[in-house]
């Protein structure tokens, strides 16, 4: 089901500007096709409106994340991560905690690879967080931490446990993050940090079109500052913020442009004591719609662009009208793994 939602931040019900509309639902019938962007014009955050409900969320999931669909290395890792950008969020996190024995919680560990990049850094008492079972049972057989299969405000998870938590590019897919970060809140103890890493946007990607960037798996679109307001909300305090340059690599004379979003990584503490929300800071809504729609217009542009030049980068030109087809045949797979509901979107 896809409903309106007010502003997840502010609690504002009505005064939206609607920014841009995004297409594409990765082929999955329930999920509606067409995804409006928002602007809150209170607070100034981004966000899907109107939504869809956890319960489709959870099912997609459920679908898209079996290990059958994801190259997984015995050793759990995808490949083709991006290990100089893991480098850079981990100089920072350890900047922050240094105590090597610090209970840590990575919230949304999937397989399992930020936990062993975090061992590889010394630390050594790893836990993990995840919903879907087959991740869980993978990261298991290749790892020895603790995981925790379930979802955030489980009864069964035990509070004021972590000494630290950590969030790496989840925040964005919760459909009321605030709500989700008073529930990692009850996790840590008083003073224990929690590391969120989320794509910046500011500076968001152009690098295959701006439907890569705005799509229904994405729910939230943080500034620095909009981030700052939802862990405020959250009764979290600020301790330190890092944004990682965007990646030019991509970049090049046809599409200059043309590079992977650059991301936000802030580090936010539970103080000593629960105290009042910490007064939120405005954003400027109408500089965040300026920005978006300067990117829009060259969009597709650098859609096209970024096309031909990944086609050139993969040396795919005779293999391309193959892909196509194959695209097309496999969308046509049918989903037979659970029951579709109605949309009304
Ligand atoms: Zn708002």
């Amino acid at each position: 089901m896809i409903r309106n939602i007010p502003c997840r931040i502010c609690g504002e019900s009505k005064n939206f500007f609607n920014l841009i509309a995004a297409t594409g639902n990765r082929g999955v019938p329930f999920i509606s096709k067409e995804h409006k962007v928002a602007l809150c014009q209170n607070c100034g955050v981004c966000f899907l409106n109107p939504q869809h409900e956890d319960g489709d969320y959870k099912k997609y999931y459920e679908w898209h994340d079996r290990p059958v669909d994801r190259k997984v290395s015995p050793k759990g890792f995808r490949p083709g991560t991006r290990g100089e950008y893991d480098r850079l969020r981990l100089d920072f996190f350890t900047k922050i905690l240094k105590d090597k024995n610090a209970r840590i919680l990575d919230i949304g560990s999937g397989y399992g690879r930020f936990l062993k990049s975090l061992e590889e850094r010394g630390y050594r008492n790893l836990h993990g967080l995840e919903p879907n079972r087959e991740a869980v049972k993978v990261a298991e057989e290749n790892y020895g931490y603790k995981f925790y299969n379930a979802g955030l405000g489980d009864a069964s998870l035990p509070e004021k446990e972590f000494d630290a938590a950590t969030l790496i590019a989840v925040i964005e897919h919760f459909t009321d993050p605030v709500k989700a970060l008073r529930d990692m809140y009850k996790l840590l103890r008083p003073g224990g940090y929690l590391y969120v890493n989320t794509p910046n946007l500011e500076d968001v990607v152009l690098r295959q079109g701006i439907n890569k960037y705005f799509k229904f798996v994405h729910t939230f679109y943080f500034t620095e500052k909009s981030l700052k307001n939802a862990l405020k909300k959250a009764g979290f305090e600020i301790a330190g913020s890092y944004t990682l340059p965007a990646d030019r690599r991509f970049s090049n004379l046809l599409c200059p442009e043309n590079y992977s979003n650059s991301e936000l990584n802030i580090i936010a503490k539970r103080p000593l004591k629960d105290g009042a929300a910490l007064e939120i800071e405005k954003e400027d809504w109408k500089k965040i719609r300026d920005k978006v729609r300067s990117i829009w217009r060259k969009d597709k542009y650098y859609a096209l662009t970024g096309r031909l030049l990944s086609i050139w980068r993969h040396r795919k030109f005779i293999g391309y009208p193959a892909i196509l087809l194959k695209k097309k045949l496999c969308s046509k797979k049918p989903l037979t793994d659970f029951e579709i509901p109605e949309t009304t979107g």
